[in-house]
């Protein structure tokens, strides 16, 4: 380490190293107190039907303050979670916070939860669900819980059972990020999922006219509408990208031009404005 500074012969390198080292192991030791600290809270983003614009639900997607460093964001510290082993308690904070947050919210908004593959893989997991749904009170229909295809990588027989007892709930399966991971689409056939979530990579390339990327948002929304599943495209930031997916079949859509992750209480108000629009109409 620094003792050696200035000595060493692959010191040219080393210094970068270990910053980022040193930088993995004060996080993930700020992680393990995250959570009894109070340090997470959740932001909601709402998701919306293509066609007529109304709001279907919300993604809950999580945030961390450190004190001192301020907000890292969930793209560098989720991985660091499932290393460290820390993502099952924060999985289950997640969810059980969504659940009792949402189920407060007048009408019936569906509320998404994003779960790490690790999480399935624990067949403790179910009653994780089924009491987060019991405590708070939220009916099993207005949960959803979000899965990236990288479940089925690995063996995949005990994640498989697992989300089959969590259908048995009432509760629903969506596709994270699909197109971006693993290829086989054999496990379509075997989990039922209600929805496919288009990634935002093929909707930047669909709205700059990339062929492929048009071909690929085609046949996944062929595919999810012959299996009987909706589709939503993520990222949309543009109204460019918006009429696009939408040409292109996609039933739901989620990004920055409907609305950016929203706090709590925000998340709420537009929960029962949409609730009264329903009624109203
Ligand atoms: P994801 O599940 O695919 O979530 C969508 C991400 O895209 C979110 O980033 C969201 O803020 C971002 N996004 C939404 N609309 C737009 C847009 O129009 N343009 C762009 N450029 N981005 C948009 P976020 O909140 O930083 O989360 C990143 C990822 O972290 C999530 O991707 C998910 O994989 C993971 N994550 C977040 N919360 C949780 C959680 O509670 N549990 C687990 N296991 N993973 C989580
Ligand atoms: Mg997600
Ligand atoms: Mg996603
Ligand atoms: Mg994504």
């Amino acid at each position: 380490r620094s003792k050696d500074a200035g000595g060493g012969k692959f010191h040219h390198y080393e210094p970068q190293l270990h910053v980022a080292a040193e930088e993995r192991r004060v996080l993930e030791q700020a992680l393990r107190k995250a959570l009894t600290n109070d340090e997470l809270h959740l932001t909601y983003q709402p998701v919306v039907d293509a066609g007529s614009g109304l709001l279907t639900g919300f993604e809950a997607l999580v945030r961390w303050t450190h004190p001192e460093l301020g907000p890292i964001s969930p793209v560098k510290f989720i991985p660091l979670a499932e290393d460290a082993r820390l993502i099952g308690p924060i999985g289950e904070w997640v969810l059980r916070s969504a659940c009792a947050e949402a189920a407060n919210w007048p009408g019936d908004a569906r509320i998404a939860v994003n779960v790490s593959p690790e999480q399935l893989h624990n067949p403790g997991f179910v009653a994780v669900v089924a009491s987060a749904l019991a405590n708070s009170g939220l009916p099993a229909r207005r949960l959803e819980l979000e899965v990236t295809e990288s479940v089925f990588m690995r063996d995949d027989t005990g994640a498989v059972k697992v989300l089959e007892r969590i259908l048995d709930l009432g509760v629903r399966l969506s596709l994270d990020d699909f197109g971006t991971g693993y290829s086989s689409l054999g496990y379509l056939s075997r989990t039922r999922f209600s929805t496919i979530k288009i990634d935002r990579s093929f909707v930047i390339g669909a709205s700059k006219k990339v062929p492929e990327a048009i071909a690929i948002i085609r046949a996944v929304v062929a595919l999810a509408q012959s299996l009987g599943m909706a589709t939503t495209a993520e990222g949309v930031e543009t109204e460019d990208e918006h009429v696009m997916v939408q040409q292109l079949g996609c039933t739901k859509v989620q990004g920055y031009y409907f609305g950016r992750p929203l706090p709590v209480e925000e998340a709420r108000v537009l929960a029962q404005r949409a609730a009264y629009n329903r009624e109203a109409a």
